[in-house]
Order: C-alpha cells, then structure tokens, then sequence
C-alpha cells in the first residue's frame, strides 16, 4: 500500500549540527600542527550517519574512521570515495576485495591481515600497531616481519587505551609509537583519539581522530569549556494519571506512592538507550521542572512523577543529555550513551 505521510513523532533527537561543526573545528584546532579526521563508526557515534556526515565535511573534515566494512557505504554516500579507513582491517579474500573495489584503504591489523591484503595485490593502506592496549594491532615485536615490510603504509597509527586518564600509561605507549614509527615506513602518523589530542603537541603527530568530543563527550576536564552539546532527547507524555498512597507503578511494582501523587508515562524507553540503570538517579526536564523517574523503565515507556504540575498528554518533555552529568547519573559511559540511542527517534536538526 501506499503509505501515509506518519503523525507527528513521540519521540525525538534533536542534533545540534552547529555545535558538531564547531566541535570538530575546536579539536582540529587542539590537534596544532596536525589534522584532525573523524571516527564516525557506529552509525556516527549513534547519532546517524546522515546527519554527521554532511555536517563534518562542511566544517572541513576529510579523513573518516569506520570500524566496519558495512559501515563504507553510507560515509562513501557523502564522500564519493576520497579518504575512509576501516579501522577492523581485512580478515579475508571478500573484505579486501571490496577494499580494493571501493578504493577505502584498510588498517591492517595483524600480519595475517597483511598477508590477506598482499594476496589480494596489497597497495596503499593503513597500519596499527599496538603499542600496549593488546586490543587490535600488530605486536611491536612483528614490525619486523617481511610480509609489513612488503606493505604500502599510508598511514601508521595506534591506539591509547588511558588517554582520558593521568597515567603513565600514556608516555609509554607514546614512546612505544615514536620507536614503531621509526621501524616502517610510512607517509603519515596518527595516534590520538578525542582524549589524546588533549594530552598536547607529543601526541598530535600528522593526523588525529577524534570521535567522542565531535559529539558533545568530554574524555578529559580541560575539553569541558571547549566541547558543546550535540544531542538532545525528547519524547512526549502518552497519558497522566493520579495516584493515591499504596498505589504501585510499573512492572515488577518497585514504585509504591506514599502520598497522593501525579505520574506521567512518557514515550521513551530502554529499547531507545534508556537504559534501567538511569531509574533511580534519573530525572526529565519541563520548562524548569524536575520530573523524578518512577518505577522501573519499560522498553517503550518512562513513568514519571509529575507531582504539582499542569502536565498532560502531548507535552515534550526532556532527558538531559549533557554526557558528563548523564554518564554520572545513569553509570553508563559517555560513549554507552551516545551509541545506544536507538533508531525509534526522529533527528531533527
Ligand atoms: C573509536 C576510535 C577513535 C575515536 O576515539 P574517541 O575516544 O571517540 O575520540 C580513534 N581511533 C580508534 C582506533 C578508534 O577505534
């Protein structure tokens, strides 16, 4: 059938596309003499891909970080080819051979990797090497190995695993790069993430990647006065209800109403990121007014105490989305927040 043009959505996720913009000038201008690219892996840090893309190349970005080969068409959509890397790498005759068709460069991860993307006729790609997050990334001690001296590296890069912390951690694997880098030859160096960019000039090298901070995370203090909130969530009241003292709410009844009260259900729940680890702490926001989550949280609900308030049904009401102080408050990472947001809601830009 044809279908109708649909109501009115319940449930929203406004994007500041301003502040992405300037969220990725202000780390390209922390990156100093580097560039900065951009990690627009899973589904652009779950914000979508279609409203990232247009708005990171209009503020200048050029180079782009997936994770997966699936993940190439839609930035190749905005790009028209032009420079994405796949950060899993090529495991297989299938992977590099769609590698070479679409002409996006693979990192390669492993020496297995590198004898995958020699076979398939090797030219131009990435290299990682693990510098001791032992995570993805080809041992120090293998950069010897003939198979990556046959390689054409592009790019060399790797990867810090404490950047938003104070740790040694991070000097080690700085010297541990600077040792690598003299080991294979290569156009270009890459090492920080939105954490590492803030670490200073040492980490910067030729190209950075930042991905948190684009989207409103802050990894490290001195980012807080420097990124601005990108996404915001909405999500109308279905329906306003009294309850009286003795009154129990939601499923599994962990609610129980001591004093005659208002609860609002609203149209947000964990199958749109919301997890049950925000119910006791979390809150939503109309106009000035705290709203308490009652109860635990349903997969396409939130209960809401509305006490005192002129509340109803269609009103918008907001979850603060600020990263740091949700992070706090639900116990999930800033990263958690922003890559579980689910496909339900309706981006307005
Ligand atoms: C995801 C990722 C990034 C981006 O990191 P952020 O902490 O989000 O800035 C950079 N490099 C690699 C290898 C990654 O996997």
């Amino acid at each position: 059938m044809n279908i109708p043009e649909l109501p009115p959505a319940t449930l929203r996720l406004r994007i500041d596309t301003a502040a992405l913009s300037d969220n990725w000038r202000a780390m390209n201008r922390l990156s100093g003499a580097a560039t900065a690219g951009a990690a627009v892996k899973a589904d652009g840090y779950g914000l979508g891909i279609d409203y990232v893309m247009p708005t990171l190349l209009g503020a200048g970005a050029r180079q782009f970080f997936v994770a997966h080969w699936s993940e190439v068409p839609g930035v190749l959509a905005y790009t028209g080819g032009g420079d994405i890397a796949v950060l899993h790498g090529v495991g297989n005759t299938q992977e590099a051979a769609f590698a070479k068709a679409t002409g996006v460069l693979p990192v390669i991860n492993s020496l297995h990797q590198a004898q995958v993307w020699l076979e398939a006729g090797g030219g131009p790609c990435h290299l990682m090497v693990d510098t001791g997050m032992n995570r993805l990334g080809v041992e120090t001690g293998n950069l010897g190995d003939p198979v990556i001296g046959q390689l054409q590296v592009d790019t060399l890069l790797s990867h810090l695993a404490s950047a938003d912390e104070e740790t040694a951690q991070n000097e080690t694997q700085l010297r541990a790069f600077r040792q690598a880098s003299q080991q294979v030859k290569h156009n270009a160096l890459s090492l920080a993430n939105s954490a590492g960019i803030a670490l200073g000039p040492d980490y910067h090298f030729d190209l950075t990647r930042p991905g948190l901070a684009l989207y409103g995370g802050v990894p490290r203090g001195t980012l807080a006065g420097v990124v601005s909130q990108v996404a915001y969530v909405e999500a109308a009241v279905l329906q306003v209800r009294n309850l009286s003292p003795g009154d129990k709410v939601g499923y599994n009844a962990v609610f129980t109403a001591t004093k005659p009260m208002r609860a609002a259900t609203v149209s947000l729940g964990y199958a749109d990121g919301i997890l049950r680890s925000w119910g006791t702490k979390g809150a939503m926001q109309h106009g000035d007014r705290k709203l308490p989550i009652i109860g635990r949280i349903s997969m396409d609900m939130v209960i809401l105490d509305c006490t005192g308030t002129d509340l109803c049904a269609g009103d918008f009401c907001s979850l603060s989305y600020d990263l740091p102080q949700a992070s706090r408050t639900s116990g999930l990472s800033q990263y958690e927040l922003l890559t579980l947001l689910g496909h339900r809601f309706t981006r307005v830009c």
